[in-house]
């Protein structure tokens, strides 16, 4: 029996840093980037990261007397080895976005006016730092909430913590992957984490479970998927719309929305009953087994066809292609997965499925991380808060994180209704809180109630109009931000991004903004580093690697352990849960008298003449962070809705026709293209997330297409861990002359 880990625990390891650090050696071999000429100049090839999304991608940035004349793919990052996707490349139309913020500002009119001053740094600073501290003094520091986002978003977490709140929240948790990590946290001991460890290029059979890859598109992830199918692997693809992936599936599976649960539990059935499971591998790493087989016994495909929608023979069928490939099964976890509220149970339904066919830890199925030593700055304790988050009114949601994300609707909430404290501040770093979170009029509501709103970002995004500060971040290219450690790497790996061209205009790299601001709080002690070079030189002590040698190559692998095989009891335990084993019946969720293995529970249907909205991605796009960049909306520039040739049909709608969305609540959408199609089921309307933001200072997205957030006026939250599920919105679809 392992050590016993209390919810608390669990809790912490949830944050991505369950497993031990095995011991690893730099992979040798890569050469620096020589110079190069173009034409009869002299080129420099600076190696940094990509973030145009969130994959961190290698680049090499070409650069000629300080100007970028191009991006590429750095052949040295061991990740994704030289490619960059059609966004990586546009990164340099970011660098030269007209409409970019270029000086700080501070609002002269109305909160959402759009009326602001040009000030300087100091003016800027001295404001930040004056609010911050008159809110400190009036309500305590809980009653400012900080809005972060993205892997570089650190210096101001630390900058907030220091100050004393514990109010933060990223989407990355309630909107987006958080059932899916709460869910393996439970049953293998570690969360998936990003990039996700799906070894997909070594699968025999990969299946997809809304992930629509090929229209999500992550290089390293999209060259693996598309080298597993060259190897022969069988694809399985459940999605209501018929995606470029499921276009080349041996199935694909047009399941009924809100039912994928029943399917996993159907095919666990199959493989139960017919006795296809990896047996060695169960009696060995797992516990649960007989309860589970007890509990999945009345879920045969025959009880599962009527509810999903899928013939019992293509449920067993698809079955026997997992059980054939054992344990080569590459079940991929997903990542935006805050669909219908109770994400979390049916994520563990699925590692539960990796585990009956014995592919967690194994080649080609879920492969494990291999950490990699971290340096720390050290720094004085946090101040610790009298009265706690506000996020999670009533201690709600017993398994969301306590040391990362949070729950960005629950500070909202917060914010709106002063329960239990008010919220007066909001900081929003590089965050698009309009667009990543659902019901958007709780949000301008919740905006409505503040003292004081800084945004620090690098574009006007719609919600720099409520700011009373706008602070103007230097992009990726222009700035240093902390090296990327990443353990969820078949060879881990450490890169940097760096500067490779000055900021332009007066834009500054946050780790400046925020170590300035530190300085007019008093809290210099939390930032006790000189300079980025003093920074990462402390970060990347325990590696054993010189910081010329990581600037000069851009990414640093190192000797991984991605299979069970590959380990011995001094890497620590396989499986990190309460147990020390994979938990088929969830020993946490017991404790809790919580459903401990899941079950399938109903969600509600869409009325007559309406449809359910579901939305997913662009390979071109990154929701709205991309929109108003020229070379991508060039490639695209609306969202138009799709709906199936059938319902169209009925409605008397054509293709290409001008269209009115109108939701559940009666929100209607602008005027927008209908695109029909014969890949979809009749029940659903399918558009791209992240287009049509209500902010004229985009000049180019500034009403390209439309925001399929302004619809979502309704959540179902998840009770384990409170994200927020957003396919529960459904909407009619009405000829513009009409609506
Ligand atoms: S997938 Fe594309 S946008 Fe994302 S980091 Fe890689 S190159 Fe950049």
């Amino acid at each position: 029996m392992g050590k016993r880990i209390s919810r608390r625990n669990f809790l912490k390891v949830s944050g991505g840093v369950a497993g031990a650090v095995v011991a690893t050696s730099a992979v040798a071999g890569a050469q620096p980037f020589p110079p190069g000429w173009k034409g009869d100049t002299r080129t420099e090839l600076i190696p940094t990261n990509c973030e145009m999304c969130f994959w961190r991608c290698g680049v090499l940035a070409e650069v000629n007397d300080g100007k970028l004349l191009k991006l590429q793919g750095n052949p040295a990052h061991p990740l994704t080895k030289g490619k960059l996707c059609a966004r990586g490349n546009a990164g340099i139309a970011l660098l030269n976005d007209p409409d970019r913020l270029k000086f700080p500002q501070i609002r002269t009119g109305e909160r959402g006016e759009g009326k602001f001053k040009r000030v300087s740094w100091e003016e800027a600073l001295d404001f930040l730092a004056a609010r911050l501290k008159v809110l400190k003094q009036k309500y305590g520091p809980e009653s400012v909430a900080v809005f972060p986002h993205g892997v570089h978003s650190g210096f101001f977490s630390t900058l907030m913590k220091a100050y004393g709140t514990p109010n933060s929240a990223e989407p990355a948790f309630a909107q987006c992957r958080g059932p899916r990590d709460v869910g393996y946290q439970l049953t293998f001991g570690r969360p998936v984490n990003s990039p996700e460890p799906v070894d997909l290029e070594e699968s025999k059979c990969i299946v997809l479970i809304g992930s629509h890859i090929g229209e999500n598109v992550f290089t390293s992830q999209v060259t693996a998927f598309a080298e597993g199918l060259a190897k022969g692997a069988k694809l399985i693809v459940v999605d209501p719309r018929r995606s470029t992936a499921a276009a080349k599936a041996d199935w694909w599976l047009p399941i009924k929305p809100g039912t994928d649960t029943a399917l996993l539990l159907a095919w666990m059935n199959v493989l139960i009953t017919e006795k296809l499971c990896d047996a060695a591998y169960l009696d060995k790493y797992a516990t649960g087994f007989k309860e589970v087989a007890a509990d999945v016994k009345s879920y045969t495909p025959e009880w599962a066809e009527p509810i999903t929608e899928i013939s019992a023979a293509q449920i067993r069928e698809t079955a026997h292609a997992m059980a054939e490939a054992k344990p080569a099964v590459a079940i991929h976890p997903g990542r935006h997965v805050t669909w219908y509220g109770n994400d979390t149970q049916r994520a563990r339904a699925m590692a539960i499925l990796t585990a009956l066919v014995g592919a967690y830890g194994r080649k080609g199925g879920i492969f494990l991380p291999t950490k990699l030593a971290q340096g720390r700055i050290p720094l004085p304790p946090m101040p610790e808060s009298e009265k706690g988050r506000a996020d999670r009114i009533g201690n709600a949601y017993p398994l969301a994180s306590e040391e990362a994300h949070g729950l960005t609707q629950g500070l909202i909430e917060t914010t709106r209704t002063a329960n239990p404290y008010p919220i007066k501040g909001w900081v929003v770093y590089g965050q698009n809180v309009l667009e990543s979170i659902p019901t958007r009029a709780q949000t301008l509501e919740a905006i409505k109630k503040l003292d004081f709103m800084a945004v620090v970002d690098v574009l006007p995004m719609e919600q720099t109009r409520y700011a009373d500060l706008v602070l103007p971040e230097a992009t990726y290219l222009e700035r240093y931000d902390p090296p990327a450690i990443v353990s969820t790497s078949k060879r881990p790996f450490v890169s940097v991004r760096q500067p490779a061209v000055e900021p332009m205009y007066e834009s500054k790299p946050g780790w400046w903004i925020a170590k300035q601001a530190a300085k007019r709080l008093g809290l210099d002690e939390y930032f006790p580093w000189t300079d980025p070079d003093d920074h990462l030189r402390r970060l990347i002590a325990p590696l054993n690697i010189k910081e010329s040698e990581l600037k000069s190559l851009g990414a640093v692998s190192f000797d991984g352990k991605p299979y069970i095989d590959d380990r011995s009891e001094a890497d620590g335990p396989l499986f990190p849960t309460q147990s020390g084993k994979i938990e088929l019946l969830s020993s946490v969720l017991a404790d809790l008298k919580l459903d401990a293995i899941p079950k399938y529970e109903p969600t509600p249907e869409p009325p007559a003449g309406y449809f359910r909205l579901i939305y997913g991605r662009a390979p071109v796009h990154s929701f709205s962070r991309s929109e108003n960049n020229a070379w991508l909306d060039d490639l695209m520039s609306k969202n138009p809705v799709w709906l199936c040739t059938d319902a169209a049909k009925q409605a008397g709608l054509v293709d290409g026709q001008k269209v009115i969305l109108e939701n559940q609540d009666g929100v209607k959408s602008p005027v927008i293209t209908l695109k029909v199609t014969p890949a979809m089921r009749k029940d659903v309307a399918y558009t791209v997330h992240g287009f049509g933001p209500q902010a004229p200072q985009l000049k180019k997205a500034y009403q390209h297409g439309f925001s399929d957030t302004a619809l979502m006026t309704r959540i179902a939250i998840d009770p384990l861990m409170g994200a927020t599920g957003m396919r529960v919105n459904f909407v009619r679809v009405l000829a513009a002359e009409r609506g």
